[in-house]
């Protein structure tokens, strides 16, 4: 890509200043925008020690976005702010930090998307290649911006990023050499205008894709068209003669005329959505050559990740649950799903416009629905008829709550089917904060 020598960055998060690092040495003209006041960002200036560049902060300023040839955004960036589309109207280009390293990259990429469990499979693999391979880029979405790829002393031989549907909207030419699509269910309705929009973002992982490339998909979805990659699929309902399946509580990989085979339950991770994780990183594994020890080797040992249906604690013989990362609805029933007995469930939070009916077929199971945030009516309104609910004015009072209504054998499961950001920092503070309460109890 030819880049212009005078480039705007906008957010000034870890993207933003990695960003910034990386033109920098490139010797480009930098302009930072970011709509926080200086004040609040102390921390990300002093990052930026030695990096020379003008930056603009507080609200944005039109002049800024339409005086410069090229603009670079932040994942968590709107790009259809109005002075945003002003700039890509008047001929700037306007990519994505994703898609600006991508065009600087030599390693094969792994890329995974998907509305849920892209972090869980992103972390898995990498540790499977990790094993397998000792030097691997793990990143993206989650912590390293792949920017950090590009600045690091020697680059790792493989790439294995979680991309967001956000990002995948500013690429141009991001062509990963495998790409996953774990699932697509309804999620941030508050920034998309419609599911069909939402969802063609995430189509867009496909989209620069060859023959010799590799596309991973639910065998679930409907057919996607215009694949141009080699289809592989992967399925928890039933035999396939090429892909990955489970069987009789066996995973199969079945790939150029070989069958590999796992045992489900040398996994410790629990749920259907984690047989899928599994099945799309073994079968991403053996495509990339990884022998079925060390694939194996890893699966036994990784037991998930914090927020995600994690146990916190057992008091008489009630188990409590963090599941602080389900901030969608689908999340929150395939928890449901992995859960026998019954469930006392704490919900609610900041409410992103999607239906919660969703859950319906689960809530036999719900013994009790403790609400909490800005969702909370919507969601009583939605679900309220099937269980006992209860509105509470903070976590405090729902875990209090909980204790009180949650009998011998059953689980409280805080999984929230909204954001966090009515009431908390993030969905680790709001886990964090949900741990301290219970273990207060
Ligand atoms: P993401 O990075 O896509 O948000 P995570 O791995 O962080 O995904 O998991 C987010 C939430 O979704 C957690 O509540 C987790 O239990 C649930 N989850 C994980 N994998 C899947 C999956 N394959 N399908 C549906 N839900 C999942």
């Amino acid at each position: 890509m030819n880049l212009a020598d005078d480039i705007l960055i906008v957010g000034l998060g870890a993207t933003g200043i990695a960003t910034a690092r990386f033109l920098s040495r490139l010797g480009k003209r930098i302009t930072l925008v970011d709509e926080k006041p200086e004040e609040n960002l102390g921390p990300a200036l002093k990052a930026l020690d030695g990096v020379s560049f003008t930056g603009r902060f507080g609200p944005h300023r039109r002049e800024d976005f339409l005086s410069h040839p090229m603009i670079i955004l932040s994942p968590g960036v709107d790009s259809e702010h109005p002075y945003l589309r002003e700039a890509k109207a008047a001929g700037i280009k306007v990519i994505g930090e994703m898609e600006l390293a991508y065009t600087f990259l030599e390693s094969p990429v792994i890329a995974i998307t998907g509305t849920n469990g892209k972090t869980t499979v992103t972390t898995l693999l990498g540790e499977i290649f990790k094993k397998a391979y000792g030097d691997v880029f793990v990143g993206g979405n989650i912590g390293d911006p792949l920017i950090n790829h590009l600045l690091a002393e020697t680059r790792a031989g493989y790439v294995i990023i979680e991309v967001s549907s956000f990002q995948l909207e500013t690429t141009e030419t991001f062509r990963p050499d495998t790409a996953v699509l774990l699932n697509v269910t309804e999620d941030h309705l508050d920034r998309y205008r419609s599911f069909a929009e939402y969802r063609d973002a995430k189509y867009r992982i496909f989209e620069n894709q060859g023959p010799e490339d590799y596309a991973i998909l639910n065998a679930n979805l409907p057919p996607l068209e215009g694949v141009k990659a080699r289809k592989l699929y992967f399925s928890t309902k039933g035999e396939l003669e090429e892909g990955a399946f489970l069987k009789d509580g066996t995973m199969y990989v079945r790939l150029e005329g070989e069958e590999h085979r796992h045992e489900r339950a040398v996994s410790p991770l629990v749920g259907i959505h984690n047989t899928e994780n599994l099945l799309v990183s073994l079968l991403t594994a053996y495509i990339h050559g990884i022998e079925g020890e060390v694939i194996e080797d890893v699966i036994k040992t990784f037991t998930g990740l914090s927020h995600r249906i994690e146990e916190v604690r057992r008091i008489n013989d009630i188990v409590f649950y963090n599941d602080s990362k389900a901030t969608n609805v689908d999340s929150t029933k395939r928890a449901l799903e992995s859960i026998n007995g019954n469930v006392v469930l704490i919900a609610g939070g900041k409410d992103k416009g999607g239906s919660y009916s969703v859950v319906v077929d689960q809530m036999p199971k719900v013994r009790a629905l403790i609400l909490i945030g800005e969702g909370a009516e919507r969601i009583r309104e939605e679900l309220g008829s099937y269980t006992k609910t209860y509105v509470e004015s903070d976590l405090s009072g729902a875990v209090s709550r909980a204790a009180e209504i949650a009998r011998k054998g059953d689980v409280v499961l805080f999984s929230p089917m909204c954001s966090s950001f009515d009431m908390f920092k993030d969905y680790k503070d709001r886990g964090n904060q949900f741990r301290a309460l219970v273990e207060a109890l």
